[in-house]
C-alpha cells in the first residue's frame, strides 16, 4: 500500500483526546507530520521524526487540520428560492411553509436532476475542506420521493437520514385529510419504503411541523425499522422537543436556538449533544443559539451548517465556525471540534474527526499558519488541499 508524509506542519488540530494535556482540546501539534497508509492515518507526530514514505507533500509551514464533519444537511432538493430569501431580507418573517415549495420542485425532478444536484453541492462542500456529510431527505413527502431522494443521497454518504417528518404535505390539509393520516403513512409505507436507504430517522418538531407526540411515535417506528433517531428541536420558539432527545437519549438534537434551563441541565445530563446551525439564524435574522450557555453547563456543542434552499443555501463550515466565535461566544478552538470530533459524535462515528494512527485520512491543508484563521479571516477561502480517506481530492 503507498505511503504519504505530509510534513512541514506548521501547526496540526489531531482531536486526538491523549494529546489534550500537551495540545489543549484540539491536541494541536507544532512542527507536526502526518503518514497516510492507503485510506487510514498510520503515524501523527513531530516532523523530524517521522518516518519515510513514498511521497512526500511540504506543507510549508501552514496549518493541517481534520476535514470538517457537516452533521445536518438538505441537499436532496430541486428549485431556487432566493426570491423567498430576498423577501425575508426586505422584512417578511421565516416560516416552515416554504418548505412546500421546494417539495413541488423536487418532485417535479427526474433521478438524474437530484443526482447531479447533490453531486455539485457535494463537490462544493468538499473544495472547502468538508470530508464528512450527513443528508437528509425531506423534500418528497411521497413514499417514493422519499426513498428515491435517500438512494441519491446513498451514492455520497453512509449517514443518510429519513425526513419524512419534514413537513405536512399540502395533499394532507384538506378537508378530507388530517395530519395524523400523514403521521401513518410516515410511519408506515414511507418508513418501510425509505429504511432500506437511511441509517438515521429525523423529526422537525416545531409550530407549524410536528408536535412533541407525534415525534414521540414516529422516532419510535424508525427504532423499530433500526434506524437511529436525531432531532430538529427549538429551533423558533420554545417547546418539549429537546426534553424529548434528551429523554430518549437520542446522540443529537439540532438547532437549540430557544433552551430553558431545563433544557440546558438535561442536555448536560443526558451526553445528547447540541448541534448548532448558526448559518440559519444568520440567514433569517434569528437570534443565535447562546453556545457559550450551553458550554458553561458542560453541554457537547457541535457546529453543522443545515445547507438547505429555504433557511440557510450556505455549505460553508468555515462560515460557520466564523459565526459561532463571533456571534456565540464559542472559542476558535472550541469552534473547529465542534465542526470536526463534534460532528463525527454526533453522528455516532468514531472513524473521522480526529487524526490518530488508525483513522480515516481526512485531512486539510489551510492557507494559514494556524486554524484560527478559519475565525479570523471570514468570507476568504483558506483551504489549499483536501485528503479524503488518503486520496487528494483537491490539489494541496
Ligand atoms: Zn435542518
Amino acid at each position: 500500500m503507498s505511503t504519504t508524509v505530509i510534513t512541514g506542519i506548521g501547526e496540526l488540530a489531531t482531536n486526538d483526546p491523549t494529546r489534550v494535556e500537551e495540545g489543549g482540546l484540539l491536541g494541536l501539534v507544532r512542527d507536526a507530520a502526518v503518514v497516510v497508509e492507503g485510506s487510514r492515518v498510520a503515524w501523527v507526530g513531530p516532523a523530524a521524526e517521522a518516518p519515510a514514505a513514498d511521497v512526500q507533500v511540504d506543507a510549508g509551514g501552514r496549518a493541517v487540520i481534520p476535514g470538517f464533519v457537516d452533521s445536518h444537511s438538505h441537499l436532496v432538493f430541486a428549485g431556487d428560492r432566493s426570491a423567498e430569501f430576498e423577501a425575508r431580507m426586505t422584512g417578511q418573517p421565516y416560516t416552515a411553509g416554504g418548505i412546500r415549495t421546494t417539495v413541488a420542485r423536487t418532485r417535479a425532478a427526474t433521478d438524474e436532476q437530484l443526482t447531479s444536484h447533490v453531486a455539485r453541492l457535494v463537490a462544493e462542500m468538499r473544495a472547502q475542506g468538508t470530508t464528512s456529510v450527513e443528508i437528509k431527505s425531506g423534500y418528497g413527502l411521497t413514499v417514493h420521493d422519499e426513498a428515491r431522494g435517500l438512494a441519491v443521497a446513498r451514492q455520497f454518504t453512509q449517514d443518510t437520514t429519513f425526513l419524512g417528518a419534514h413537513v405536512v404535505p399540502v395533499e394532507f390539509q384538506g378537508d378530507t385529510t388530517n395530519p395524523e393520516d400523514y403521521v401513518d403513512l410516515v410511519t408506515g409505507p414511507m418508513l418501510a419504503a425509505a429504511a432500506p436507504h437511511a441509517r438515521w430517522i429525523d423529526v422537525f418538531c416545531e409550530d407549524g411541523a410536528f408536535d412533541v407526540d407525534q415525534a414521540r411515535a414516529i422516532l419510535a417506528a424508525g427504532s423499530d425499522s433500526g434506524l437511529r433517531g436525531r432531532l430538529h428541536a427549538n429551533q423558533l420558539t420554545y417547546g418539549g422537543g429537546v426534553q424529548l432527545a434528551c429523554e430518549l437519549g437520542l446522540v443529537a438534537v439540532d438547532h437549540c436556538t430557544f433552551l430553558s434551563d431545563l433544557d440546558v441541565e438535561s442536555l448536560g445530563d443526558s451526553g445528547t449533544i447540541a448541534t448548532l446551525l448558526p448559518g440559519v439564524e444568520f440567514s433569517t435574522r434569528q437570534p443565535y443559539p447562546d453556545a457559550r450557555r450551553l458550554l458553561d453547563a458542560g453541554v457537547r456543542v457541535a457546529l453543522a451548517s443545515d445547507c438547505n434552499p429555504g433557511s440557510c443555501f450556505t455549505s460553508s463550515m468555515a462560515l460557520c465556525i466564523a459565526l459561532a466565535v463571533r456571534e456565540m461566544r464559542m472559542t476558535p478552538a472550541e469552534a473547529l471540534h465542534g465542526a470536526t470530533a463534534m460532528g463525527a459524535a454526533a453522528l455516532a462515528r468514531d472513524d473521522v474527526g480526529v487524526l490518530a494512527p488508525g483513522k480515516v485520512a481526512d485531512l486539510v491543508l489551510l492557507d494559514a499558519p494556524s486554524y484560527v484563521h478559519l475565525a479570523y479571516r471570514p468570507g476568504v477561502p483558506l483551504v489549499a488541499g483536501v485528503w479524503q480517506a488518503g486520496r487528494p481530492v483537491v490539489p494541496g
